[in-house]
């Protein structure tokens, strides 16, 4: 397992807002005392954005000319989310070459991010880029299967991959909840919306259900958008996901034997750092 992060991914906060430096940050000492390897990842280039983005996007995220409540222009965005966007798909790259998993601890995340419209702390989609990219590279990737275990439903990464045959979306998500979309599966969308509250031993069948279908599927490559705000103590969502779980889901994911990089989504409580070690234990399995 390598871990691929820059502190360049520190470089923007708002006061007050629950995507913070100090989470990524926490996580990056947590994992580093546990005694992963980082590599520093290389931002992106435009054509890679445009893999899965509007020019029109693209431009309003370069000259920081867009409102978002959620998701600010900050000074100097552009760059940190292409490294992020960057990071995916070195992590994606370092499982397919190096045969070995991978994880990308960076911010911003991206799974609400859409081919034309940035929102929900996200500006580009990281998972959807990298996915995209892996498939132009050499070695055969025919099929991608992207499995999304934020507590929130990643609408952009449906609204990126809908309909596009040689890709699977399977997304566990709390409903009602942001954004409302994900409330059944269509065409090569798999959604499980869940209630407030559901149960760990619930939501592992659920996913064991999901995963079915992925199998069913036969991907080449297994990418994962790993949100943690489903933890039981997360401060802006309703599922009730142990520490544990997450290994449990990590395990699980591993089971499915493919090529697999993660991306980290959403997390906000403070217990983020041990829910991706958990996590990241169980995928190493
Ligand atoms: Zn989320």
């Amino acid at each position: 397992m390598k871990i691929f992060y820059s502190p360049k991914c520190l470089e923007y906060s708002q006061p007050g807002h629950p995507e913070s430096p100090a989470r990524a940050e926490a996580t990056y000492n947590y994992l580093k005392e546990k005694g992963f390897e980082f590599i520093r990842p290389q931002p992106c280039r435009n054509e890679d954005i445009l893999l899965a983005h509007s020019q029109k996007l693209l431009d309003s995220v370069k000259k920081e000319s867009f409102f978002d409540f959620d998701t600010p222009a900050f000074t100097g965005i552009f760059d940190i989310a292409v490294l992020s966007a960057g990071s995916a798909i070195n992590a994606a790259m370092h499982c397919l070459n190096a045969n070995e998993k991978a994880f990308s601890l960076m911010r911003p995340p991206g799974h609400h991010a859409t081919g034309n419209d940035l929102g929900g702390f996200c500006y580009f989609n990281n998972i959807a880029i990298a996915c995209l990219k892996a498939r132009k590279e050499p070695g055969n990737i025919g099929k991608v299967a992207i499995v999304d275990f934020d507590c929130h439903h990643g609408n952009g990464t449906e609204d990126i991959v809908f309909g596009k045959k040689d890709f699977l979306y399977l997304s566990l998500h709390q409903s009602p909840l942001y954004p409302g979309t994900g409330l059944k599966s269509r065409d090569n969308c798999i959604n499980f919306p869940l209630a407030a509250g559901t149960s760990p031993e619930r939501y592992l069948s659920a996913l064991g259900e999901g995963l079915k279908e992925v199998e069913k599927f036969d991907p080449d490559l297994l990418a994962i958008s790993a949100g943690f705000d489903s933890y039981k103590l997360d401060p802006i969502a309703g599922l009730s996901l142990e520490k544990e779980t997450y290994k449990e889901i990590g395990k699980m994911l591993s089971g499915l034997n493919r090529p697999a990089f993660a991306v980290l989504e959403g997390g906000y409580s403070r217990d983020l750092p041990e829910c991706v070690y958990q996590f990241l234990a169980g995928l190493e399995d």
